[in-house]
Parts: C-alpha cells; structure tokens; sequence
C-alpha cells in the first residue's frame, strides 16, 4: 500500500503534486505517476516505472499543464511493478482517471462482468477494473462523484482512492474504506488530499 496525493486550486498542479510524491518516497514503492486536467479539459497522465527521478526525467520535457490532478506511488499486489500498472489508471475514453491504495478483492469477478460489457484491461490490476466501473456508472450518473458512489457499491475490499474526470472537471472525488486518506484545506479555496500527512503538509 503506497501513496497518493491530490491537488484543486488556481496554482499549477504538476509542481505540488511533485513534492507531494517526493514527500511519500521513504514508503518505498515501484512506480508513480500523474494525471492532471487542463483548462481546456483535457485529461494528461504521465507514468513510469522504478524511482521518481524517471518520472520527474520525463516530465522536465514537459509538466501537463493544470490546476486539478492527482498523483501515486505504487506498491504492487495485483500485476507486475511496471509502466503498464503503475497508476494513474484510465477509463476506455481517456476521460477518467484514478489511483488507488489497497486491494480490491473482487477484482477478477469485477474484471470478467467489464470484459463482457466490452471493455478491455490495458493492465494486470485490481485497480483498472474500477475506472471502467466509474465509466459505466456515468451511464446513469451526471455527476463524477454519483458515478464513483454507484461503482464503489460493487467493491469489496480496503481503498484509498482519489478520481479525475475530463467530463465532470475542477474536482476530484475521493474515498477511502480501511485506508488512510485525509483533505487538506490550502489558501484561496485550493484543496488536497494525501495519504500521508507528510504530502501535504
Ligand atoms: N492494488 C493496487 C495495485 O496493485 C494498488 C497498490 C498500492 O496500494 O500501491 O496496483
């Protein structure tokens, strides 16, 4: 279980959610990225696996440009610690993005539903089964946070996570079950949310 830090303000994301990541890297961990939305509402992940300065390597040419995004520290259960499954993890239309902490244990029932309502995995984790259950749910949700309330119904299993969306933009959706996630109230109506105290502070 590893790390995940959130940021939603007028400043640029990329740079906070940087140090925040920075912060988390005594936990240990595999891989780490990022997904920031735009002003234009576009959603950007960039992730890589191994150390954070291969991260922060390809993002000196270029920080997606945004003042909403999130970010992780993976620590593997579920998949090979690699670029592929390292998070933020993506719906079909590039629309959502999410990170997680923790394990969601009906993942591979969850996995074989998604799969027979079309949608293929680009990973070998427990995590993606969830952004696709967040894309089904905005079937019959408007709202970001509808939809992650409609797809959290199916999950079993402890979680920290924190979602983006390109449709429902300038907010990021949160929730935890037996995993620590807290929200820190910043300056000028910005907010952030950590795993870890020490991320955002
Ligand atoms: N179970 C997820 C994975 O294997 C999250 C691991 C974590 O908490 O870092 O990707």
């Amino acid at each position: 279980m590893c790390g995940i830090i959130g940021y939603v303000g007028a400043r640029e994301a990329g740079p906070i959610l940087l140090e925040g990541l920075r912060r988390l890297e005594y936990r240990g961990y595999d891989s780490a990225g990022l997904s920031i939305i735009s002003s234009e509402g576009r959603l950007c992940t960039v992730k890589e696996a191994g150390k954070l300065a291969q991260l922060e390597r390809v993002l000196e040419e270029g920080m997606p440009p945004g003042t909403c995004g999130i970010a992780h520290t993976r620590w593997a259960t579920h998949g090979a610690p690699n670029r592929e499954n390292a998070h933020p993890h993506w719906s079909r239309g590039r629309d959502i993005a999410l990170v997680h902490n923790g394990i969601f244990e009906n993942a591979s029932v969850l996995r074989s539903m998604l799969i027979d309502l079309g949608y293929a995995f680009e990973t070998e984790t427990d995590s993606e089964a969830v952004v696709h259950l967040i894309d089904e749910a905005f079937k019959d949700n408007s709202s970001l946070e509808d939809a992650v309330v409609a797809a959290l119904d199916q999950v079993v299993g402890a979680y920290g996570i924190a979602v983006v969306s390109s449709r429902d933009p300038g907010k990021i959706v949160v929730a935890r079950k037996g995993s620590p996630l807290l929200i820190g109230i910043g300056k000028n109506g910005e907010n952030l949310v950590g795993s870890d105290a020490s991320a955002v502070i």
